[in-house]
């Protein structure tokens, strides 16, 4: 057998052109033949789809037709983030201008953990995460692999800084990775406040820096993940300051408004975290992973720095070689900025930022058709572009069982989320494309999933 063609070098380019041509045929015909927003059946029926089509995974001769049948399996049994319908979670539809420069990166592959590996991909990065740190009024930005990394290394930064004793203080509302990061770095237990009204309350948090010893981080969110709410940033901030309390800004899901003119005001109070969660894989419109986190004290960083000599020896960093395995806890990492630099300069400010006024111009719009509906109540106006509602009167296993009718029937992915102590449907509008008829075709069929 000849010896299968590389992605890149003399004959990279002629060995992907029918390669890619073939996987877009493969994702077309997998899209027709799903033909809805995700696989109907449920997953008893998708998991015997993928083996029936998968069949043995390492024969022992290759099969060439390998690549349409599992992109093709994979397309049919996806839950597609550009189908209107599909809106459950913090999940966009990447831009295809993002996932055609992410093929270039898995073309050069290189690692950004030496610069031998990058020589280009490094002053890319530090080009990029510098201007999206400043964004947000920090000084640099770490490449993560979305919010949940970004979370841990806050926390870390936070240990280094302040000592293994530092506590967290995070509302209910908070995501899940902050408590858990606290436990993986053996951290105090956190002291989680209450938050009724779905945001971190200032003055809960004024008392609680009060009573609690410190070192303190306080992490507040920008876009919660149940209700994209936005925690009042301003007054938490001042409350860190007059208590001496570290403040850490989640903004994986609201940190894309500082694209927009008309948004961006609402994040007022970002700039004073010591370190912010940035996640373009949600309103960034990023395959994944593009998470961030921006510092605001360069000095931070160093409690990152790391000595491998056959990565940054002493004498090759003297001699000028930038020093890249810092920037991270992982070793071998993929130049993920590429895409995220593309994206930002072939859209601009302007191109972005339009992006999130119409994802949340579209929220609004579905949260009045909504609170015009008799049938549907609606939890609030929305802040982002989460949407929740649920049927008048429905209790939640109704409720529940709706979202999971529609999911195994092929017709719409909707969340959920507890909130006032019901259950809601939840609707995460990141498409763009989306159209105001869609969000009616969507209450129309939770209408008709209702029971009477
Ligand atoms: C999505 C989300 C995260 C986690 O981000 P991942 O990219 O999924 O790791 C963290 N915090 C908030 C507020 C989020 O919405």
């Amino acid at each position: 057998m000849r010896t299968p063609p590389l992605a890149s070098g003399p004959e990279g380019a002629d060995a992907l052109r029918p390669l890619l041509a073939d996987i877009l045929d493969a994702l077309d015909a997998g899209a027709r033949a799903r033909g809805g927003p995700l696989p109907a059946g449920g997953p008893a029926a998708v998991a015997a789809r993928v083996r029936a089509a998968v069949g043995e995974i390492l024969p022992e001769r290759g099969d060439p037709a390998a690549p349409h049948t599992l992109v093709r399996i994979l397309a049919e049994g996806s839950a597609d983030p550009a189908h209107p319908l599909c809106a459950a979670h913090l999940h966009c539809p990447p831009l295809a201008v993002a996932a055609a420069a992410d093929l270039a990166a898995s073309v050069l592959n290189p690692s950004l953990d030496s610069w031998d590996q990058a020589p280009a991909a490094s002053e890319l990065e530090a080009l990029v995460t510098r201007a999206l740190a400043a964004e947000a009024g920090l000084a640099d930005a770490l490449v993560t692999t979305g919010g949940t990394e970004s979370n841990h290394l806050a926390l870390l930064l936070a240990r280094e800084r302040l000592g293994p004793g530092v506590r967290l203080v995070c509302g209910a509302n908070a995501h899940h990775s902050l408590p858990r990061a606290a436990w993986l770095l053996g951290l105090p237990d956190p002291v989680v406040l209450p938050a009724p009204a779905g945001t971190l309350d200032p003055l809960a948090l004024d008392e609680a820096l009060a009573r609690l010893p410190g070192p303190l981080l306080v992490a507040a969110t920008a876009g919660t993940t149940d209700a994209g709410l936005i925690d009042p940033l301003p007054g938490i901030a001042a409350r860190c300051s007059a208590h001496g309390a570290r403040l850490h800004i989640d903004a994986a899901y609201g940190g894309g408004l500082l694209f927009s003119d008309r948004h961006r005001p609402r994040l007022a109070g970002l700039d004073a975290a010591h370190t912010v969660t940035l996640d373009l894989h949600k309103l960034g419109w990023q395959p994944a992973a593009a998470g961030l986190l921006a510092v605001r004290d360069t000095a931070d960083l160093g409690a990152l720095h790391q000595r491998a000599d056959y990565l940054n020896a002493d004498d090759d960093t003297e001699a000028g070689l930038p020093d890249l395995l810092g920037r991270s806890l992982r070793t071998t990492r993929r130049p993920d900025i590429l895409k995220i630099a593309v994206t930002l300069k072939t859209l601009g400010r302007t191109g972005l930022g339009a992006l999130v006024d119409e994802v949340c111009a579209r929220a609004q719009e579905f949260a009045a058709l909504i609170a015009a509906d008799p049938a549907l109540d609606l939890y609030a106006t929305p802040t982002l572009s989460t949407v929740l509602f649920r049927p008048t009167g429905a209790p939640d296993e109704a409720v529940a069982l709706i979202r999971r009718r529609l999911l195994t029937e092929g017709h719409a992915v909707l969340g959920r989320a507890r909130l006032d102590g019901r259950l809601w449907l939840k609707a995460t509008l990141l498409n763009p494309h989306t159209r105001p008829d869609d969000l009616a075709a969507l209450l129309r069929l939770v209408e008709g999933h209702t029971p009477a």
